[in-house]
């Protein structure tokens, strides 16, 4: 069945919660989690979105209007919004639509994004902040599906993005580094990768200094130091 360019296929909404992660790390905020994406990662939290062996779309995703979502968010009382995924870029139409309606009720609007589908024209502007996290080794990955240049160069070029990678080992920091620089990628957040609150706090130590020596920022996982790996928190 086509799609209807007022349709979004989600996952969850839900808030207020606080951003977890990044820059705005602490922020209030309401979430849109779309469904689907592109690739597969072996540490993936949202699996729920894409991995059909574990999950049944049927139950995980819901084809909901824009204006219907956008109901949602009203009824929160935030002033930020984030859409993530799954891979918010490949709704495309429904990206569009969304951002638009959230940028008219004057809400900052973040989006989240692996930064392997380059951002349409007509949404570039609606979006206050582009969370790129581009994929390691450490996501299984081939690097062919996870780093896609013209993408990554597309992102640089909105002067919006910022760049965020899910670190397992400070040794991770070597890849990063090769990353960013072949890419110009800036600026540059660490995350540990885990979804408990003791793998969390011991990977932010283990990297906390290692980072700072490169010159970089680093941001825990809020939400999971909070909540652990309970959804739509
Ligand atoms: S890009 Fe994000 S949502 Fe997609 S599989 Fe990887 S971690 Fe999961």
């Amino acid at each position: 069945m086509a799609e209807r360019v007022t349709d979004v296929v989600v996952s969850e909404v839900f808030g207020p919660t606080f951003q977890g992660e990044g820059p705005s790390a602490g922020r209030r905020a309401g979430f849109v989690r779309v469904g689907r994406c592109p690739l597969s990662c072996s540490w993936c939290d949202t699996a729920y979105t894409w991995d059909w062996d574990r999950y049944d779309p049927a139950v995980e995703l819901h084809r909901r209007t824009v204006d219907d979502v956008l109901a949602d968010v009203d009824s929160m009382g935030v002033d930020m919004v984030v859409v993530t995924g799954g891979e918010p870029l490949a709704q495309r139409s429904a990206l569009a639509a969304l951002a638009r309606g959230l940028r008219e009720r004057d809400l900052r609007v973040e989006v989240e994004t692996s930064g392997v589908i380059a951002p349409a024209a007509d949404v570039v502007d609606l979006v206050d902040q582009w969370n790129v996290s581009p994929k390691l080794t450490n996501s299984g990955m081939p690097r062919e599906r996870r780093i896609v240049p013209d993408a990554l160069a597309a992102f640089v070029d909105t002067g919006r993005a910022v760049f965020k990678f899910v670190v397992v080992e400070p040794s991770d920091l070597d890849e990063v580094a090769e990353i960013v620089d072949a890419h110009r990628l800036h600026p540059v957040w660490i995350m540990p990768e885990g979804t408990d609150a003791a793998a969390i706090a011991t990977r932010l130590r283990d990297l906390a200094e290692p980072v700072l020596r490169r010159g970089w920022h680093l941001t825990p996982r809020l939400h999971v130091l909070v909540w652990g790996d309970r959804r739509g928190v």
